[in-house]
């Protein structure tokens, strides 16, 4: 007889393990289900081990910058030295959040789960039963379908690279590609960067992007634009990727990082009634699917949001409350968005590009940074950064940033569109100086 328990939830990612964790916290009966590795795609093979990574980038960045300037002799990257840091942190994730669950007497169910009948779930051959199901099932890295794919690898495999190839090629000029091929270029690879269309990033600042890209050409990366790939094929002199226009590159590694598909087509959907696209399982404002009784969340979901862990955590929280009956639909908070290259790319809020189609709405302000103390300090090669004003208020609703502490700067500017703080209301909080927190109040 298959157990019944009050949900199922599907995934142990970011967005499975909260969801799991604030129904129990309800006092529901809940199984969480996942097929490989406990903690999902973030700490395991995402933003944690990227960041890791980056922690050796970026301090080989910030010493670069101060050549002549106080400092002289660039270190060089171990790589495996770096890998057995990385390792150190994401060896322990699988059984570190497997523990956590059952400290909260979780019931844990590992393998594949698959929907027989509304309700009714097999995972690898044990039948259970959920009165309301959630997918949290992630996303997998797209591999384009041009001859030669199967010598494709993905992120996953770079995230684990046991050494560094001489030469690394990334296909995709989005997000990941881009971190990916800031670390490979600063851990010595030569690195080219290919992307179908001029403008990589596209969800960024053009301008800011332009600048981004002539930082990185100046660290050694190459990028080909306006290429579609064809053909991969595998020589003596390495691996060849071609397209129909003469572009031809030897390269050791081709990263695909040509986005990500959900984890949706394997799940037996179409025995329940539900349905999903290339973005995502549908749902609708209370990330509910065409199954009353079964719900979405996180990067499985086709949702108006980017595809990201703090994100993913926030549906689980709503949906926590919305399954005791809260009824109100989601809202979603701003949200930042980052390329943690060198420098950093970060936006959040209203972008620029709206911003000018509507002069009556906004105001947008460019600034140049670089001279500024802050950046004067750590020999930042380029600080740029560009804010969008409500012309009515004054309020800021939008920023773009791109220098070595976009990162830190965006969730100050987060803050400040979220909270609607006005610049005279910043003015009143004093904050430790000289810091990036003292430059806000002349951002706006
Ligand atoms: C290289 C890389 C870098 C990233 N960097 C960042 C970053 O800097 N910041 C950020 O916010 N986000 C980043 N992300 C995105 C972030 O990892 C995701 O947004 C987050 O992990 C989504 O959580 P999730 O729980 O929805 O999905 P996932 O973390 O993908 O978890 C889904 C889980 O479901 C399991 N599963 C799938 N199918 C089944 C099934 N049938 N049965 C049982 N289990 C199943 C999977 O094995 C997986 O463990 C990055 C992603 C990548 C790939």
């Amino acid at each position: 007889m298959a157990k019944q328990y009050d949900v199922v939830v599907i995934g142990g990612g970011p967005a499975g393990t909260a969801m799991a964790s604030g129904l129990k916290s309800q006092g529901k009966s809940v199984l969480i289900v996942e097929s490989d590795l406990w903690g999902g795609t973030c700490p395991n093979r995402g933003c944690d081990p990227k960041k890791i990574l980056l922690s050796a980038v970026e301090a080989q960045h910030a010493a670069s910058n101060l050549q002549a300037h106080g400092l002289s002799g660039v270190p060089t990257i171990d790589w495996p030295a770096l890998m057995t840091t990385k390792h150190g942190y994401t060896d322990g994730i699988n059984d570190g959040t497997l523990g956590g669950l059952q400290s909260q007497q979780i019931e844990t169910l590992h393998g594949e789960a698959y929907f027989r009948a509304d309700g009714q779930l097999t995972v690898d051959g044990t039948e259970v039963n959920g009165t309301d199901v959630v997918i949290a099932t992630g996303q997998r890295p797209a591999i384009l379908p041009i001859t030669g794919h199967e010598y494709f690898q993905t992120s996953t495999d770079f995230l684990d690279l046991a050494t560094m190839p001489k030469r690394v090629t990334f296909v995709g000029g989005g997000y990941v590609g881009f971190e990916l091929a800031t670390i490979a270029r600063a851990a010595g690879a030569e690195v080219h960067l290919i992307h179908h269309n001029d403008r990589p990033l596209k969800a960024f600042d053009a301008d800011l992007v332009d600048a981004l890209m002539t930082n990185l050409r100046a660290q050694g990366i190459t990028f080909d634009l306006n290429v579609e790939l064809k053909q991969l094929t595998k020589t003596d002199a390495g691996l060849q990727l071609s397209d129909e226009n003469g572009f031809n590159l030897t390269t050791d590694l081709v990263i695909c990082s040509a986005g990500r598909l959900p984890n949706a087509d394997h799940l037996g959907l179409e025995n329940v009634g539900v349905s999903y696209n290339r973005h995502g399982i549908q749902v609708n404002d209370h990330l509910q699917t065409a199954n009353a009784h079964i719900y979405a969340i996180g990067d499985v979901s086709d949702t108006p949001v980017p595809k990201l862990t703090p994100l993913a955590g926030y549906e689980a929280r709503y949906l926590v409350g919305e399954l005791a009956h809260t009824g109100a639909a989601i809202s979603y908070p701003v949200t930042p968005t980052e390329v943690y290259a060198a420098p950093k790319l970060a936006e959040v809020g209203v972008t620029a590009a709206v911003a000018e189609k509507q002069p009556a709405k906004y105001k947008v302000q460019s600034l140049d940074m670089t001279k500024w103390f802050t950046y004067y300090r750590l020999q930042t090669p380029q600080a740029l950064a560009k804010v969008v004003i409500d012309a009515q208020t004054g309020l800021l609703v939008g920023a773009s940033c791109l220098s070595d502490i976009a990162d830190e700067m965006i969730n100050y500017l987060t803050i400040l569109i979220q909270k609607q703080i006005s610049l005279s209301e910043l003015k009143q909080l004093v904050v430790a100086y000289p810091t990036p927190a003292s430059d806000l109040q002349y951002l706006y």
